[in-house]
């Protein structure tokens, strides 16, 4: 008994017991939870109790940053009634990040890539918000 109130005052003295019940960080794999245990070094931009948002680290447009939740979620396959609360709360990050970047009237585009063929290689889902250009249409 004493081990787990031990346990549990480290995790709130850390600041992580929050994290801990949402399941944040929960894949131990993911290169995307580890950003978000901050095990990894990232330019975090953004970052609210569910979403984390960084600059990508091969930047495709002037300003190019990833926008994810904080709880693993492999692929958009993955979202149901349960979990999709979290792709609101993607958006309002969006919005917010595009008028901290002072790219909302120039205007900008949100990107979620699935599995092979739309080009997906970390397997953790995440918004590409990519602006400061003119991007072309129809994408490669
Ligand atoms: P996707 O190909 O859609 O899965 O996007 C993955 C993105 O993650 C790519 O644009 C990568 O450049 C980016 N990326 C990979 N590793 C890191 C990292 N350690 N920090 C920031 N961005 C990364
Ligand atoms: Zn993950």
């Amino acid at each position: 008994m004493l081990m787990a109130a031990r346990y549990h005052t480290h995790f709130l003295e850390e600041g992580k017991w929050s994290d801990y019940m949402s399941g944040a960080g929960e894949n131990n794999d993911c290169l995307f939870c580890k950003i978000v245990e901050k095990k990894i070094p990232a330019d975090i931009v953004y970052e609210s109790e569910d979403i984390i948002a960084f600059k990508d680290i091969e930047p495709k447009a002037p300003i190019h940053c990833l926008i994810i939740p904080k709880k693993h979620i492999s692929t958009i396959n993955d979202i149901d009634g349960s979990n999709s609360n979290i792709i609101g709360l993607m958006y309002e990050a969006v919005a917010q990040l595009a008028r901290s970047f002072n790219v909302d009237k120039d205007g900008y585009r949100v990107v979620m890539n699935c599995n092979s063929n739309g080009g997906q290689t970390v397997y953790h889902i995440h918004l590409h918000f990519l602006a400061g250009r003119q991007l072309s249409w129809p994408p490669g």
